[in-house]
């Protein structure tokens, strides 16, 4: 965990006003870029999908678009799941569940697959950045529709000043940095 806390210091660059005045976007690409540091985020994200004993308790990671591909994909294989994505709208060619929520900037429809999670799946869903909490509530909501149960949502960083957590009533919330 402190290695990973350590490659967030360093390979998280702050962008200033992107994508629009007044937002200070974590740009997480050199994270990626960097081989060590990817990997202890990976892992120490997959922490979210255990319990105190070690043993896998999710059987499917959802990953929220976009950045929320790269880092939820590698999360599903280090617990031995299967992956899902969530999508802006009109984006995924089956049939979908959708709902509408409030982003940091702007508002956005999302969609997952109907079948990507079967009734009783244990889901993990995973993100880089947790800002409103918006993104994260409508995909649990989606998960929901679908019959599966949310875990937990894991994060690299949580805006700690924008309170998602509290939006996210009882889901467990763990984020390896607040920022
Ligand atoms: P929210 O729904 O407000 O919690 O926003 C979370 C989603 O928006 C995540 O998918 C993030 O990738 C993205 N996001 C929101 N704020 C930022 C930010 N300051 N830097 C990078 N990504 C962000």
């Amino acid at each position: 965990m402190a290695v990973a806390r350590e490659a967030l210091d360093r390979l998280v660059r702050d962008v200033q006003d992107f994508p629009e005045p007044g937002i200070v976007f974590k740009d997480i690409m050199p994270l990626l870029a960097d081989h060590d540091g990817f990997r202890a985020v990976v892992l120490a994200l997959a922490e979210s999908g255990r319990d105190e004993s070690g043993e896998v308790v999710v059987d499917k990671v959802i990953g929220m678009e976009a950045r929320g591909f790269l880092v939820g994909a590698p999360v599903a294989l280090a617990l031995g799941a299967g992956f899902a994505p969530v999508r802006k709208a009109g984006k995924l060619p089956g049939p979908t569940h959708a709902v509408s929520y409030d982003l940091e900037y702007g508002t956005a429809t999302l969609e997952l697959h109907e079948d990507a999670v079967t009734p009783g799946d244990r889901v993990l869903l995973v993100d880089d950045v947790l800002a409103t909490g918006g993104t994260a509530r409508a995909t649990a909501d989606l998960v929901r529709r679908c019959g599966g149960t949310v875990v937990g949502v894991a994060v690299l960083m949580e805006l700690g000043f924008l309170a998602g957590r509290d939006r996210l009533g009882d889901l467990a919330v763990d984020s390896l940095a607040v920022v």
